[in-house]
């Protein structure tokens, strides 16, 4: 195969899969906005598990192995953009290779059967009946290190299908300065601080409408590439460049819900609809890596509209629509989305105990891949670790261990990426403010200096570069938690003591 034959192959290759994707991404956008009958489920599983398998045939072949090798070759005559897409295509064929064919087809059989038995098993606080699956799950889990392989520590291999390169090492220095700085801070607010107002009662859900097509366009979504519909559970797709959907769900109840989460689903949008025809023609249209996406979604949520400035331009746009506010001013609102407390559920919790919660899972995942730890320990030793580092103890399994769908699905390694991502965020936005006056901009109504710098720091390279170089390249350093870390020091210090 020549070098040329080798390209035209894996773009080729590409296309395809990505026609195949977007299909998938299709059925998902029309199953979780517009529903189904209950009785095609069938039918659709299986259209959409065709479509996956075929992704994965066409991938899974020879010519694909024999094109990375024969570029591999040529390496110093590629450009930067097809390096990277070799260094991609190269790593997933290795690695989905290294897994005997009957054992991955015996975990998909096993994960298809573990996520409704989680369901039932978290309404009736019945460990027993997932721990089988969970058994097999995280065996298969530590096999899977093995196929991997790994220098230091098993947890390495499996971390690395989430965020290439992350490892116990750098975790266990992340993690431990939130144990040492932060939790101690928690406990002392949830026992001296001063509880804001909160905002209470009910907000009429056509009138939280009518804010959102403004609070996109404040944060830089082009609604012109993309589509906002309302779902269950919020998240983002990408059909293609210039057509990237975020989705949001209002409660009547939770004002600020469909605010933040919007702001949120804004930020991986925003990331996504940066991206170029070159990159997406490469299969690097993504974000460098999940941690990467949750960055810049969450530097959004939290640092840039969690701000006092962002509580500024809020107010009088919550006055035009609600009554309620006529009696609040700016600090009370900056005030109130920022109410911090020890909770037990980590999709509910505040921005500065968030971090925490995935600490504990992060420390018995690391137990349960080194073999130290037996699922069976799992409901006590999360009770434990909850004590510990959040001041509270659930009593209940649904409020503990049976909280998350992330292990019943067979998401192993996942959750660091949410923690380390809002750390990248503040890392990030530490590096902009060098040279961006983002309050100024926040107060201006005009972010657009802010996007600009995402744009020119971390957008523009898509996937081409690996998280560890980004930030580098971002901010002029290696990950750095000590960032994130005086944030939210500074921050809740401010707002509490
Ligand atoms: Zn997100």
């Amino acid at each position: 195969m020549t070098k040329a034959q080798a390209l035209t192959l894996l773009l080729e290759k590409i296309e395809v899969g990505q026609y195949l994707e977007m299909a998938q991404h299709i059925f998902n956008w029309d199953s979780t906005t517009t529903g189904f009958s209950v009785k095609s489920l069938p039918v659709r599983g299986a259209a959409i598990g065709w479509f996956g398998g075929e992704v994965f045939r066409r991938f899974m072949t020879t010519d694909t192995l024999e094109a990375v090798e024969t570029l591999e070759a040529h390496d110093s005559e590629l450009t930067d953009i097809e390096r990277a897409m070799v260094r991609e295509v190269g790593t997933t064929y290795r690695k989905h290779k290294a897994v005997p064919p009957e054992d991955f087809q015996a975990y998909k059989a096993i994960i298809a059967q573990s996520q409704p038995i989680w369901e039932i098993a978290r309404e009736k606080r019945d460990f027993g009946m997932i721990l089988p699956y969970y058994e097999k799950i995280f065996d298969y889990q530590r096999r899977l290190s093995e196929w991997y392989g790994y220098e230091k520590h098993p947890y390495d291999a499996l971390l690395d299908d989430y965020e290439r390169g992350l490892t116990v090492e750098t975790l266990d220095g992340f993690f431990e300065a939130l144990r040492d700085k932060i939790s101690p801070l928690i406990k002392d607010i949830a026992k001296n601080g001063n509880q804001p107002k909160a905002i209470t009662g009910l907000f009429d859900i056509n009138k939280q409408r009518e804010l959102m097509p403004w609070l996109t366009d404040f944060v830089g979504y082009d609604r012109e590439r993309g589509k906002v519909a309302e779902v269950e559970h919020p998240f983002c797709i990408t059909l293609s460049l210039h057509d990237v959907r975020i989705t949001t769900k209002y409660h009547e109840d939770n004002l600020l819900s469909a605010i933040f989460s919007t702001i949120h689903e804004c930020g991986h949008a925003l990331y996504q609809q940066n991206m170029t025809e070159e990159l997406m023609r490469h299969n690097l249209g993504d974000g460098a890596s999940m941690a990467m996406h949750e960055s810049q979604s969450r530097l959004f949520e939290n640092i840039i509209c969690r701000s006092r400035a962002f509580a500024g331009i809020l107010l009088p746009k919550l006055r035009l629509h609600f009554d309620y506010f006529n009696d609040w001013d700016e600090d009370m609102l900056y005030r109130a989305v920022n109410i911090a407390r020890p909770s037990l559920i980590r999709i509910e919790a505040d921005e500065l105990t968030y971090c925490l919660h995935i600490m504990v899972r992060y420390e018995l995942e690391k137990g349960l891949a080194a073999g130290e730890i037996k699922a069976s320990e799992l409901p006590v030793l999360w009770a434990d670790k909850y004590e510990e580092l959040l001041g509270l103890r659930p009593d209940d399994l649904a409020k503990g261990v049976l909280q998350d769908v992330h292990w019943g699905h067979g998401l192993f390694g996942y959750f660091p990426t949410y923690a380390v991502g809002t750390a990248y965020g503040a890392q990030l936005v530490n590096a902009m403010s060098k040279s961006v006056d983002i309050d100024a901009a926040v107060r201006n109504s005009d972010l657009s200096p802010v996007n600009a710098w995402l744009k020119e720091n971390v957008h523009q390279y898509g996937k081409s570069l690996l998280p560890k170089d980004l930030l580098v390249k971002a901010t002029g350093e290696a990950f750095n938690p000590d960032y994130f870390v005086n944030y939210l020091r500074e921050k809740f210090t401010g707002l509490y003591c």
